[in-house]
């Protein structure tokens, strides 16, 4: 039995001050139903950190140890921080940052190697999806994404499918077409390193997730949980998506 992992994705919403009013929004609030987390910009990890209750993750974090990268973050960093989860290869990143599935895979087994949780995003444009490619698409990033993790630690892992055209729209996918997906997803990772992996490996579903929508996909069985943007900013709203799942 897969346990839920809940996690929102602030982006760049935020300071230090909204982070703390947040975290004491949201104490005692939560259950053991899930993980919950949530995926903070880095100015407001150690606020988090020292005001929440449930998981703190960062957003990105370099490939390397340490050098020459004007504007970047180490996994050092974060760890001194107490932050042990980091979200990978969002499509923003993606769209805007030139992050591809070569600098995730390298993130990924930076991460990993540091004994942190990475939550790896995937997911097509509407135009691939109007295409009909969401297949190869999707497996193709997470092969790619995912290329020379071990079994072992890809049961550890969390990826996130996260069609383009369903965040921050209003426009979520059906809970068949995540499903599918989610599914195609597990199938990927079997190929990769094994069924008893692909049966641990935990499989988020995100695009326009809410608090009277959440409950229907975590019915469905390859979808183990949800990454939230937009309604993961207030504390109000991040407690209803608990609460709808309990
Ligand atoms: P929304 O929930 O705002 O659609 O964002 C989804 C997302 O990108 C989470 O990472």
């Amino acid at each position: 039995m897969r346990k839920p992992v809940i996690f929102g994705n602030w982006k760049m919403n935020k300071t230090n001050a909204e982070a703390k009013a947040f975290f004491e929004g949201v104490k005692g609030k939560l259950h053991d139903g899930a993980d919950f987390g949530i995926g903070a910009p880095f100015t407001s990890l150690w606020t988090a950190v020292e005001h929440a209750d449930c998981i703190v993750a960062a957003q990105n974090v370099h490939f390397e140890a340490s050098g020459a990268y004007t504007g970047e973050i180490s996994i050092e960093m974060l760890q001194e921080l107490k932050v042990n989860w980091v979200i990978l290869g969002h499509s923003e990143r993606r769209a805007y940052y030139n992050e591809t599935d070569e600098t995730v895979n390298k993130k990924v087994k930076a991460v990993l190697a540091a004994g942190m949780t990475p939550i790896v995003c995937v997911g097509e444009t509407l135009e691939q999806f109007e295409a009909g490619e969401t297949k190869a698409v999707v497996q193709n990033s997470v092969a790619k994404s995912l290329e020379g993790v071990s079994a072992k630690e890809m049961a550890s892992l969390v990826i996130a499918y996260e069609p383009v055209w369903a965040i921050g729209t209003g426009k979520n996918a059906t809970k068949e077409i995540a499903q599918a997906t989610c599914k195609l997803v597990r199938e990927q990772v079997e190929a990769m390193v094994g069924a008893e992996a692909a049966q641990k490996v935990r499989i988020q579903y995100g695009g326009s997730v809410k608090p009277d929508n959440i409950a229907q996909y975590l019915a469905e069985p390859d979808i183990d949980g949800a990454l939230i943007g937009g309604a993961s900013l207030k504390a109000e709203s991040f407690i209803e998506i608990a609460n709808a799942i309990k």
